[in-house]
């Protein structure tokens, strides 16, 4: 079969940049990786033929040999010539990149890391009381935990595991991908090198069981909704000697029916009477301790007003202060009068001067401006 363009390869103009030929080789890489898709051919020949096209057109000479004579550059003495200087195709990084996109690639993890147990995600609600004090809570879920017949090994209490047959207890194997050997961690024995022969009976050989595990979680004042909270190795347990996962617990504060958060901030509206409003007057409010804090209300309070209270919000996480409580009058104007009221109002209209309502002046004069323009 004839060989593909190189540039028909990886999908690129002739005048693609280095950067454009970079990324479209990652793309590729990613995509058809042999640790992605362990035992397809068709991936392994497709990650090859990539491979080969982005070491020709990384590199300057080998890349105007190729724009010159095509393959033609590298055949016969020339593609072996060719070939040895391969080593300096700016791989490196490009595999540093995607590896990460694998959950832990070959190169950089190390054997136990393999083995690690998985994180866990755990789901707490709580009350904004609960987040303003912050409490204990006992949690219970499923998980693994290391089995106690065998410690963890897998093998039948007496018993050793023997070495792994398939990489000959390194763990890892090599792969020929064309110009270049690719590790990977053993397919037969998930990298720890070693087979167990006699399985543990409790596990089947695994080293860990589920379980139902309790616990008691501190939640730290001052959590907001959507905190994460990880708990450093108490997720699943790792197999054959591997670490714990993480457990992380999500917080989710519910909705007060009475404050509103923003951050450390607390705020709410709270309705005054017309009278209280114009009259002035003093009044409790709640806070979020649970107690009460006083508003002197001046007279002459209007609609909207807001008030500050120091240190009355939320408890900044890890430090010792606390944000503030804003509150802001909502002025109820007064519904289903009796007869005194009404008749106290009506006296009250008549009697209302300019002077004590200065919006109402203002306005009107501006339109009678603007009526008579
Ligand atoms: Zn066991
Ligand atoms: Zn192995």
């Amino acid at each position: 079969m004839a060989k593909r363009d190189y540039y028909d390869v990886l999908g690129v103009g002739k005048n693609a940049t280095p950067d454009e030929l970079k990324s479209a080789y990652r793309k590729l890489a990613v995509k058809y990786h042999p640790d992605k898709n362990p035992g397809d051919k068709v991936a392994e020949d497709k990650f090859k033929e990539a491979s080969e096209a982005y070491g020709i057109l990384s590199d300057k000479s080998k890349k105007e040999n190729y724009d010159n004579f095509g393959h033609a550059a590298f055949e016969n003495g020339g593609g072996r010539g060719g070939f040895g200087g391969f080593s300096g195709a700016d791989f490196s990084d490009i595999f540093e990149d995607f590896f990460g996109d694998f959950g832990g690639g070959s190169r950089r993890s190390s054997r136990k890391s393999n083995n690690r147990g998985s994180d866990l995600r755990y789901d707490l609600s709580i009350s904004l009381e609960e987040a303003y004090t912050g409490k204990k809570q006992n949690i219970q879920f499923s998980t693994t935990e290391k089995c106690n017949t065998c410690k963890g090994n897998g093998s039948k209490p007496g018993t050793s595991p023997d070495r792994c047959t398939y990489c000959g207890g390194n763990g890892r194997v090599r792969t020929n991908q064309g110009f270049f050997t690719v590790q990977q961690t053993c397919p037969q024995c998930a990298g720890s090198g070693e087979e167990i022969t006699n399985p543990c009976n409790d596990c089947n050989g695994q080293g860990n069981k589920q379980s139902s595990k309790k616990l008691s979680v501190t939640i730290p004042k001052g959590v907001d909704d959507g905190t994460r909270i990880r708990l450093a190795g108490k997720g699943e347990a790792g197999t054959r000697g591997g670490g714990s996962g993480d457990l992380y617990l999500f917080i989710n504060v519910e909705n007060h029916e009475l404050f509103k958060r923003s951050d450390v901030n607390l705020f709410f509206e709270f309705p005054i009477s017309l009278a209280d409003a114009a009259l002035g007057t003093s009044i409790e409010i709640p806070t979020i301790d649970g107690g009460k804090a006083k508003i002197k209300i001046p007279n002459g309070t209007q609609n909207g007003k807001q008030f500050r209270l120091k240190g009355k919000g939320m408890p900044f996480m890890r430090r010792g202060d606390y944000g503030d409580l804003y509150v802001q009058v909502k002025t109820e104007v007064p519904i289903f009068l009796n007869k005194e009221q009404k008749e106290l109002l009506e006296k009250f209209r008549k009697i209302e001067n300019e002077k004590s309502n200065p919006s109402i002046k203002k306005f009107f004069q501006k339109a009678k401006d603007f009526w008579n323009s």
